[in-house]
């Protein structure tokens, strides 16, 4: 009885395109469909953690730490 690789389905989660893996250590852009959209995506998040939009009305200051409560030393 040989042996047949079993073959998984999942979406890319960029393209939103199906795709077929045997192993997620053989499939080395998982989960996105191939290495270009995984560069894609993961280049998307590391640029938005640069460019931060609307910093002024951001609701999270960290400056502004006075509600610390480690101030509020006894
Ligand atoms: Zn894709």
């Amino acid at each position: 009885m040989p042996t047949i690789p079993i073959v998984k389905h999942a979406r890319c989660p960029y393209c939103s395109k199906q795709f077929e893996f045997i192993s997620v250590a053989q499939h080395k852009s998982f989960p996105f469909c191939c290495q270009r959209c995984r560069d894609i995506d993961l280049g998307k998040w590391f640029m938005g953690s640069y460019s931060i939009p609307g910093r002024e009305g951001s609701a999270f200051d960290p400056e502004s730490d006075d509600m610390s409560p480690e101030s509020d030393a006894t």
